[in-house]
């Protein structure tokens, strides 16, 4: 998988808020970490983030043109929230329906330290709008929160969004109510997205042959099943899209 990381601001004359601690410097050091945790986990992960910018358009239109350039399959904008000190906690927006589901994934990863939810948002922010792949905007938690400061830990912020975004702790312990099926009917690709085979690197593709697949978890994304594999023996990854004209999801309780 090839990732696209935006660090927040860092680029007058796009800058973050101050709160307790100062967010450029809470996303620099998130993104960089996130970034290396990637690679280590044999991913490509591109920072997005621009040196210098003319104007705050401009910061942002050049984060998304960097990805955009790319062609990364999941775009990752890092961010801190400010209020008036009185709230607390994490949100992540998304647009897409396949968006949502990685935002909701990585939520889950961040909560777990103890952040308070405050669920997945649809907002059309720039760098969501105007990236051409999946694309998610972590507020992680609020720089101006005493409560979210004391708990903050890097290293912990950037192992819950590696985690929620290739799904490392999800493959151990899993439970559902409904079991699902996937049929397939004829030799057919996985893919890390609903791009044409023929436009995705070939190390991101796996093959599978006609035969009952039992998966975690599928929706139907225009024309192709997101399908949640209970491994990742398909690859490195436990997540896929899988064409629908070769496929048939059977549902059972
Ligand atoms: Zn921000």
């Amino acid at each position: 998988m090839k990732f696209g990381i935006d660090m927040g601001h860092n680029c007058p004359p796009d800058t973050g808020a101050t709160g307790i601690k100062q967010e450029d410097v809470l996303t620099k050091a998130v993104g960089t970490k996130l970034i290396q945790k990637l690679q280590a986990a044999g991913h490509t992960a591109i920072d997005c983030t621009p040196s210098s910018a003319s104007s705050v358009t401009d910061s942002l239109r050049q984060r998304t043109n960097k990805a955009n350039a790319n062609n990364v399959n999941i775009f990752v904008s890092i961010h801190f929230n400010k209020f008036t000190g009185t709230a607390n906690g994490t949100e992540v927006y998304a647009i897409s329906n396949v968006s949502q589901g990685i935002a909701q994934s990585v939520l889950k990863e961040i909560v777990k330290l103890g952040f308070h939810s405050r669920g997945v948002k649809n907002t059309g922010f720039f760098v969501l709008k105007n990236t051409q792949m999946p694309a998610i905007l972590i507020e992680c938690c609020f720089c101006d929160a005493k409560v979210d400061m004391d708990r903050f830990d890097v290293e912990k912020m950037a192992e819950a969004i590696k985690d929620g975004l290739i799904g490392e702790s999800d493959r151990v312990e899993v439970k559902h109510d409904k079991k699902y099926v996937l049929e397939i009917t004829t030799k057919t690709l996985l893919k890390p997205s609903t791009e044409q085979g023929s436009d995705l690197p070939k190390e991101s593709l796996f093959e599978i042959d006609p035969k009952d697949y039992p998966v975690l978890d599928v929706r139907f994304e225009e024309n192709h099943y997101w399908v949640k594999w209970p491994d990742k023996s398909k690859g490195n990854r436990d997540e896929h899209f899988v064409f629908a004209g070769h496929s048939k999801v059977l549902e059972k309780d």
